[in-house]
């Protein structure tokens, strides 16, 4: 067990956190190394929905991290989003596609590249490494894709992440935007989640010298429904600021549709 390597994205984990961490975890075993893909939370049920469709089973939860534990961080590189005592563990790599923000005592192997998704990136680490790239494993990651550039919508968006996600459609065989358009809906549900709930299903934070930033994000098809909802929504927000010293509060509700976002911003930074 010593030598076994965790794989895992960010806290408040998406799709690709997820999705990225099952195919990386693989991706070594395939290679002969021991990895285990975790996660650092509760799935939303956009995650849920392509795990199912793809057969997958949730990766576990991990909880606390031993010192010098061998680790491969993707689709994050900020200790502010990862697990407490990150920063003790051995890390053996990064793949990510957010800007870095990595301090680590030993030299890592970091591989970065201003993509729409972690999982575009893991899909050239597997040709690199002449890994056969399953239908399931393929699905998973074209999920990441979907979610992370909301269908090819999102600013982030590369002609890369285009091109992987229909080679891996291919692969999974299954039509893109008939599975995109169910795969987004699926995580616009919020009917039966709370305030704090909701606020909490995409959030990060950010620490800027003494000024501690949460950006928090949904996804809707239907703007409306979410702002009626307004004041339970800014009740919890001011309820995590109060509590957590938060300095600025952003929480983004983007129209899946349209492509586009309404924000609330809270805090006395604002
Ligand atoms: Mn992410
Ligand atoms: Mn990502």
């Amino acid at each position: 067990m010593a030598d076994k390597t965790l794989v895992f994205g960010h806290t408040n984990p998406d799709t690709d956190s997820i999705a990225s961490a099952i195919s990386m975890a693989n991706l070594q075993n395939e290679i002969g190394r021991y990895a285990e893909s975790f996660r650092l939370g509760n799935l939303n049920k956009e995650t849920k929905y392509a795990l199912n469709t793809f057969n997958l089973s949730e990766p576990m939860q991990l909880n606390t991290i031993e010192p010098n534990s061998k680790v491969i961080m993707v689709d994050n590189n900020e200790f502010s989003q990862s697990i407490l005592g990150i920063e003790n563990a051995d890390i053996q790599m990064v793949v990510d596609h957010h800007r870095l923000n990595l301090h680590t005592a030993q030299p890592v192997h970091c591989i970065a590249e201003p993509v729409g998704c972690t999982a575009t990136i893991l899909y050239k680490l597997y040709k690199q490494e002449d890994v056969v790239i399953t239908p399931r494993i393929a699905g998973i990651m074209l999920s990441a894709i979907l979610s992370d550039t909301l269908m090819f919508k999102s600013p982030t968006c590369t002609e890369q992440d285009r091109i992987t996600a229909e080679r891996l459609s291919k692969i999974a065989g299954i039509d893109l935007y008939d599975y995109g358009y169910k795969l987004l809906e699926a995580g616009t549900d919020i009917s039966d989640y709370n305030a704090d709930e909701i606020i909490n299903i995409d959030s990060k934070d950010f620490q800027y010298n003494d000024l501690k930033i949460t950006i928090s994000q949904i996804n809707s098809s239907n703007l409306e429904d979410v702002f009626k909802r307004k004041s339970e929504l800014e009740k919890a927000i001011e309820n995590k600021i109060n509590k957590e010293n938060v300095s600025l509060y952003i929480f983004v509700v983007t129209d899946i549709l349209e492509a586009n976002s309404q924000v609330i911003v809270l805090g006395n930074r604002t």
